[in-house]
């Protein structure tokens, strides 16, 4: 038995683990003692790795070869990789010839590995020209993103887990942590434990596990976040909390803030958020580190989804960022904003500008040195020179019939976008969809012309960054499942991720540039990550230093330029921010309410989240019966009130509806929620829920997405998933 040294594959806390295999099959998981994000802890989900890749459950879910469709709707028959990627490079190689290349979008996954998410970006933009590649970041962190470029200057968190020992104030804003990041919470826990005159201030409409270990609770109304946060600011400025002489040598654009914060006062702060003056005043005097007779305490802040998945959520960001700025508490140990990544590769795919307004290194599509810089890298003529289509408005525009050709891969649009009566109608007009993929159970199988079957946890290598800005190398420990059913074993199994967009590329190359050098020279994930490494030269996030060598030794921090010994734990120490002047921003955006408010016909909010033990949609999680006794079945939560309203009784059948589609759920009681409130897990897909969409397209039975809205933050183009308006009645 041997042991392989990699990182679990589900949340952005990046846990190292040790993977024992017999060389043929993995036959245990454990957590790694000496990866400095968990220390040896595994959450549920991690701890089971193992068990999801057992053959029993690999031969029931696994996509073993590639398969083609020749009618949609109809059976997919198994051909070779060869004739399989010939097809889709015809297929491809027709519709750029027909319509030109912004006929054709990308859409990965912040489960790519760096390694993959860099060449599918090249081949997108540098090979084919199309600026339509997103990810599904898009759906988790691109607020955060928009809010820190809009304010300190670069897409970079600024502190680390340590900062957990640290802090004298921790602020969690809409971040269920306990779930979504439960090692993560075990260092929270530890950090009270350890100091319980640590405060912790809980920001978040329904009373989740995480709110539990508040000293205070702000149970504010759904989407007034910014509302808060403004208030909060006002209260300091009011009170002489502020920092004055931080504002004075650090930052631009006080005076604008000052003056929008003015129309915030308490009262009316805290009859829109429906929490109390005290409460709003408590949280003000603890974010600000305010303690009679010491000097400034620090104050740190997690933030995930309940900020982002907001159709102001930039705006949410940056009202939080402002107050950190206003108070000081930014580079220093303990204080500072922290997004916490949802997915274990959002960053990477960032860092190698696998979103549809960048370029490697952080660069942007839209900036002409960007894109003269990047050209060279490459050695091609020129780039996009504007964004392309963001995640929604890609499916969007194939639901509109603009974008013809569809490749995706590592990810489940047809479960996890919202409004799914518009993803389904985009999949079903598309003229060609391929799904490079995994899992044969994931939905969006069912709308491919064509199924790549790729590696996956355990048989793959490459690199991840995760939420505290920490590169963990991901190894192979043992070789992918082979199906049985090909009578070519040498053309046969899945394959990688970047392996098969290489194979794709050299193809494409003989139409798009013939007797011209290959642009896709790679052998191996390490000759991939060295051209990003060099992509980063002199960038914010330079790791010209950290060669797979050195990531033998330690996983790091960026930045990690070339003659660094250690990487970079928390940034901004000097008080300098990677802006032009070296001042961070203040942004002063109004509180905006939710897109579609609740009114007589859709009176309940709708949110959505995370379960426990459940990874996104649970293609492998919801292979382990064990990883269903937390929470069994899908249900609607719904305050208790609200069932007495309606006549129900927990456990009945209800109607949900939204004004894109509606499902069937049981309901069940909570008191996490306030009255008016719903709840339902992300995770639960067709599978699990009987519905239908609200047109004529629409496909029956789409999931707890068929209800979301599509509504965007105008900044970041990050949907509202936290934020539907619907209605119920008794099936
Ligand atoms: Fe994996 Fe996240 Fe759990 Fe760590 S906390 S074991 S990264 S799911």
């Amino acid at each position: 038995m041997t042991e392989t040294r990699s990182t679990c594959p589900y949340c952005g806390v990046g846990c190292g683990v040790l993977i024992a295999s017999d060389g043929a099959q993995i036959t245990g998981v454990r957590g790694d003692p000496e990866h400095p994000a968990n220390f040896g802890r595994l959450c549920t989900k991690g701890a089971t790795l193992a068990l999801t890749v057992a053959p029993p459950i690999a031969r029931q879910t696994r996509l073993l070869q590639p398969l083609r469709r020749l009618q949609r709707q109809g059976p997919a028959q198994p051909l070779g990789w060869d004739a399989a990627l010939q097809w889709a490079c015809d297929r491809f190689a027709h519709t750029l010839r027909t319509h030109g290349p912004e006929a054709v979008g990308f859409y990965l996954s912040g489960q790519l590995l760096t390694e993959d998410y860099y060449v599918f970006n090249k081949l997108a933009k540098g090979l084919i020209g199309t600026p339509h590649l997103d990810s599904n970041s898009r759906l988790c962190m691109s607020s955060a993103v928009a809010g820190y470029k809009a304010t300190l200057g670069a897409d970079a968190p600024p502190t680390c887990y340590d900062d957990l020992q640290h802090a004298h104030c921790l602020f969690i804003a809409g971040s269920n942590t306990a779930y979504a990041h439960p090692i993560l919470f075990r260092r929270i826990e530890d950090a009270k434990r350890a100091r319980p005159a640590l405060k912790i201030i809980v920001v978040d409409p329904r009373r989740t596990d995480t709110a539990e270990i508040a000293d205070l609770h702000l149970r504010i109304e759904p989407g007034t976040d910014a509302m808060l946060l403004h208030g909060m600011l006002h209260l300091m400025l009011r009170e002489g909390w502020a920092d004055a002489a931080f504002i004075a040598a650090h930052t631009h654009g006080f005076e604008d803030l000052q003056t929008l914060v003015h129309d915030y006062p308490p009262q009316l702060v805290a009859q829109v958020c429906g929490i109390s003056v005290d409460d709003l005043t408590l949280a003000a005097r603890w974010f600000a580190g305010i303690e009679p007779g010491t000097p400034r305490q620090p104050t740190l802040s997690l933030y995930c989804q309940g900020l982002n998945q907001s159709s102001s959520g930039t705006a949410k960001n940056t009202a939080l960022i402002n107050l950190h700025l206003a108070t000081g508490q930014i580079g220093r140990p303990g204080a500072g904003p922290f997004s916490l990544t949802g997915q274990p590769n959002a960053m990477g795919g960032r860092e190698v500008g696998a979103l549809a307004h960048l370029l490697p290194g952080h660069r942007e599509l839209a900036n002409p040195t960007h894109r003269a810089e990047i050209a060279a890298l490459w050695g091609v003529p020129d780039l996009p020179q504007r964004p392309g289509k963001t995640a929604v408005e890609m499916f969007q525009a194939a639901a509109d019939g603009e974008i013809k050709a569809l490749w995706i891969a590592c990810t489940n649009p047809a479960q996890s976008l919202p409004d799914q009566t518009t993803v389904r109608r985009a999949l079903q007009r598309a003229e060609f969809v391929v799904v490079q993929e995994a899992f044969a159970t994931a939905a969006t199988c069912d709308f491919a012309d064509l199924l790549l079957p790729a590696t996956t946890w355990g048989e793959k290598e490459g690199t991840v960054t995760n939420s505290e800005r920490r590169i963990s190398r991901v190894r192979a420990a043992v070789p992918p499942p082979r199906s049985t059913d090909s009578t070519d074993p040498t053309d046969n199994g899945p394959r990688h991720d970047w392996a098969i967009a290489v194979d794709f590329a050299h193809r494409l190359e003989a139409v798009l540039r013939p007797g011209q050098a290959t642009i896709f020279p790679y052998t191996h994930p390490e000759s991939i990550w060295n051209e990003h490494r060099a992509a980063t030269r002199g960038r914010d996030l330079d790791i010209t230093g950290l060669s797979y060598a050195a990531l033998e030794l330690a996983p790091a921090q960026w930045p990690f330029p070339a003659g660094a010994t250690l990487g970079t734990a928390r940034l901004y120490a000097d008080g300098i921010f990677p802006t032009a002047d070296g001042r961070a921003r203040f942004d002063a955006q109004p509180y905006q309410p939710v897109a579609e408010p609740r009114d007589a016909r859709y009176p309940l909010a709708l949110t959505t989240g995370r379960l426990r033990d459940q990874w996104h949609g649970m293609t492998r999680t919801g292979t382990l019966g064990r990883l269903f006794g937390h929470v069994p079945e899908p249900a609607l939560e719904l305050h208790p009130q609200d069932l007495a309203r309606h006549g129900l009784q927990p456990g009945d059948l209800v109607h949900v509806a939204s004004r894109r589609g509606s499902l069937i759920a049981p309901v069940q009681p909570s008191d996490a929620l306030a009255p008016g409130q719903a709840f339902m897990a992300m995770h639960w897909g067709a599978e699990f829920l009987g519905g239908s969409g609200s047109g004529s397209n629409a496909s029956p039975g789409s999931g707890v997405n068929g209800l979301t809205s599509a509504a965007l933050c105008p900044r970041s183009k990050q949907p509202e998933f936290k934020h539907s308006a619907v209605r119920i009645t008794k099936a």
